[in-house]
């Protein structure tokens, strides 16, 4: 950016009462500035004169000498500028009244002993301004080359859905993730990815796992088995305490060759089949059993299982219903 600089100093709310504003004006002339003097600078008449610099003259960095930056910044906002404001206004004249700092006589100016300590502070103060904005620049924004249009949601409860429909909304494709799928696809995926790029040891995930579900994992699996299938219940505490509980797996179907034995209740149609487990932090326990002559199909549809006697948020991958109820 060329700069072309210029300096505006209001007169006005006591300034020019205060100060000897032919000898502030000295400030910016001796650096080969041009400075313009306005009575009421924050008018239209004095927003106008600066505003007809910046258009015929390119006037672009600014310095206004006034008031406090905190009162007509929507005023003193000129885009495309460079823009600083001097405080003469509170932080010198209005501050230091000169009943305190008194104007030195013509006799007083030569003596060396006194000085105007009031009119060297606006001056230090206009300096001050007019070499920030000498060394500042307007602010670029920061342009990615490539920029993804993809967001990745963890968890689908009512903030994930909502959040994802929000960003959907937005325009961005969006994805949401369970924490199951997070810990048992996405999280060994990116350990594979770092131990092929470092060239070392696939990375243990299991302290990431642990904060990312810091609960219960239940989690089913069907493979196919001769006629039937056979399924698999893994259950993992990642909590820092022991887990008790029972663990509810309710369906149609007959149970065969079942480790551990559950305690079968019938349910009319249904059977409720129930393991008491205490499953230690950072401990896993398994399930297993045969459905003969049941379609991979049904089995894929069962019901959810259900966990007794943990808080909902604790668990992952089931249904959790409170009160444990002891066998
Ligand atoms: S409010 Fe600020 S700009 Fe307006 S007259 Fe007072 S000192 Fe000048």
């Amino acid at each position: 950016m060329d700069k072309k600089h210029s300096v505006y100093i209001c007169t006005g709310c006591g300034i020019g009462d205060a100060l000897y504003i032919k000898g502030l004006c000295g400030v910016p002339e001796e650096e080969g500035v041009p400075v313009k003097t306005h009575s009421f600078l924050c008018g239209k008449e004095g927003v106008e004169l600066i505003k007809k610099d910046i258009a015929d003259e390119g006037v672009n960095t600014i310095v206004i000498a006034g008031c406090s930056r905190r009162v007509n910044y929507d005023v003193f906002k000129f885009d495309g500028c460079i823009v600083d404001r001097v405080n003469l206004r509170e932080q010198v004249v209005w501050s230091h009244p000169r009943s305190k700092y008194p104007v030195v006589t013509e006799e007083q100016k030569e003596d060396g002993i006194h000085f105007d300590s009031l009119q060297m502070l606006a001056e230090d103060y206009l300096k001050m301004g007019m070499v920030k904005v000498e060394k500042i620049d307007l602010p670029e924004p920061y342009q990615v080359e490539t920029f993804t249009r993809k967001i990745l949601v963890i968890g689908g409860g009512v903030a994930g859905i909502s959040a994802a429909l929000d960003a959907a909304k937005a325009g961005y494709e969006v994805t949401i993730v369970e924490k199951e799928e997070i810990i048992k696809k996405i999280l060994p995926r990116i350990a594979d990815k770092v131990s092929t790029i470092l060239d070392r040891p696939t990375p243990d995930i299991t302290p990431v796992v642990a904060k990312v579900m810091g609960n219960l994992l239940v989690y089913r699996s069907i493979s196919h088995n001769g006629d039937g299938v056979q399924v698999n219940i893994t259950v993992k505490n990642y909590s820092g305490a022991l887990m008790a509980f029972a663990l509810h797996d309710t369906h149609q179907y007959p149970v065969r060759d079942a480790e551990p034995e559950p305690k079968v209740i019938s349910l009319g149609n249904d059977s409720d089949h129930i393991w008491r487990l205490d499953v230690k932090p950072g401990s896993s326990m398994n399930i297993r059993y045969n459905m003969p002559f049941v379609s991979d199909e049904e089995a894929t549809s069962l019901p959810d299982l259900i966990v007794e006697g943990v808080d909902e948020g604790m668990v992952n991958g089931a249904k959790a219903v409170r009160g444990y109820v002891d066998e």
